[in-house]
């Protein structure tokens, strides 16, 4: 089953609860009363959830501790990631040139440069 994030109407707590996809709008608080889904509190969550594992992600293909992964960011700017988890850097030829130098990135016949 699906955890949805709620809140109670009654005295206002906020949880996560296992519900099924039917019944997922609505759940029974612990003291009693009736709680809604919190919709907006789930989409915090999950964006929070993605940002660190979006840093996480730099720091594995940059090979840098996450705590550098900011300063790197800001290094390689544009630049994205490609659909099977690699990093693409874009507008940064010198750059792009230098990872591959130092094994870091493999160069595809366009020049762009994937960083692991
Ligand atoms: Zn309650």
């Amino acid at each position: 089953m699906p955890e949805y994030t709620y809140k109670c109407l009654e005295c206002g707590k906020v949880f996560s609860d296992l519900n099924t996809i039917s019944n997922r709008n609505t759940t029974e608080c612990e003291c009693g009363s009736k709680a809604n889904r919190d919709k907006d509190a789930e989409l915090a969550q999950s964006s929070g959830h993605q940002a660190i594992s979006d840093h996480e992600h730099w720091s594995l293909s940059m090979g840098v501790p996450v705590s550098q992964v900011a300063e790197f960011r800001k290094r390689f700017p544009n630049s994205t990631y490609h659909d099977d988890g690699r990093l693409l850097v874009k507008n940064q030829k010198h750059k792009r040139k230098q990872g591959a130098e130092r094994g870091m990135a493999e160069l595809d016949h366009n020049c762009k440069a994937y960083f692991r």
